[in-house]
């Protein structure tokens, strides 16, 4: 793997010794992210909220590329999403992807966006899969916890075009949170499958001061329970609070448990279940190389 990389840089989240991704590269098309999600990990830095475009970087992409050998992964992107409402103005994720037809590397999306579907001719050139974000099939809760990406129809909408275009996709049903979008898991993955999904990685919320406070004020008739499950009975783990082992396990046990009733692969982000994971890889980029089921 290369290093002294500018924008195209190893994906390595916090260190964490919980993630199994396979080895692969994260390229951020902008900085921060407009989609204003509660929940975000990603917030604690400055101007989150307030996306801005990165100078220079096709140039700098160009020169990383010249580095990054052929075949890899290349994750768009993990800290930003490539379809915020900013990349309506500025395109540069579309930019992004049109360079990187140029190179032999597997590309990986993951999106809680529509707007993905202007760039499906650009797809139709490259390896590459796509992972869709459902957080929740409920319109008012979406508007609640991401503020400013698709509404979960429009997703679900974008899901069946990517696939009915011969785009490999998953769905990322992350986070859950406990006492929010639990109870829907199965409702998803079901509505996930009829769109032609193959796969689920999922995880549940793990809790930092930012997006915390942003959560309990958000849904103030849930926060003893949640301050309960987390600042008094979580786990610290790298700087992040995890709620409780066995109820985790009892809420990734019951997602794959619903993907297994649907025939599809499931994969858990960073809780430490492995032995809960059916699929090649834990973030979908084993997708890249498949036939589309339908
Ligand atoms: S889409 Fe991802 S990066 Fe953007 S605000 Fe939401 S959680 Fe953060």
């Amino acid at each position: 793997m290369c290093e002294n990389l500018k924008v195209v840089r190893l994906f390595d989240p916090w260190k964490s010794q919980l993630c199994s991704c396979p080895v692969k590269y994260s390229l951020n098309p902008y900085t921060g992210c407009g989609h204003g999600c509660l929940y975000c990990y990603v917030s604690y830095v400055p101007k989150f909220f307030n996306p801005r475009t990165k100078k220079d970087l096709i140039r700098f992409m160009e020169l990383d590329m010249r580095k990054v050998e052929k075949g890899a992964i290349i994750s768009i992107s993990n800290s930003s999403d490539p379809y915020q409402p900013i990349e309506a103005d500025y395109g540069e994720s579309r930019k992004v992807l049109e360079a990187l037809t140029k190179y032999s590397v597997r590309i990986l999306i993951i999106t809680k966006s529509a707007m993905i579907l202007k760039d499906l001719d650009i797809f139709r050139k490259l390896k590459s899969a796509v992972m869709l974000t459902v957080t929740t099939l409920k319109n008012d809760l979406a508007q609640r916890l991401e503020p400013f990406a698709s509404p979960p129809f429009k997703r679900l909408y974008a899901l069946e075009k990517l696939v009915e275009n011969g785009i490999p996709c998953g769905v990322r049903i992350d986070p859950i949170i406990p006492c929010i979008n639990e109870e829907e898991v199965e409702e998803i993955v079901k509505e996930a499958k009829a769109r032609g999904a193959s796969h689920v990685t999922s995880s549940t919320y793990k809790a930092r001061k930012h997006n915390f406070i942003r959560i309990v004020r958000e849904f103030p008739q849930i926060s003893k329970k949640l301050r309960k499950l987390y600042l008094e009975n979580g786990q610290w783990i790298r700087g992040t609070l995890y709620a409780p082992e066995e109820i985790r396990r009892e809420i990734m046990e019951r997602t794959r448990d619903a993907c297994a009733k649907y025939q599809m692969t499931f994969s858990t982000c960073r809780e430490g279940f492995y032995d809960l994971n059916n699929s090649e890889s834990c973030d979908g980029s084993h997708l890249i190389n498949q036939k589309n089921p339908r």
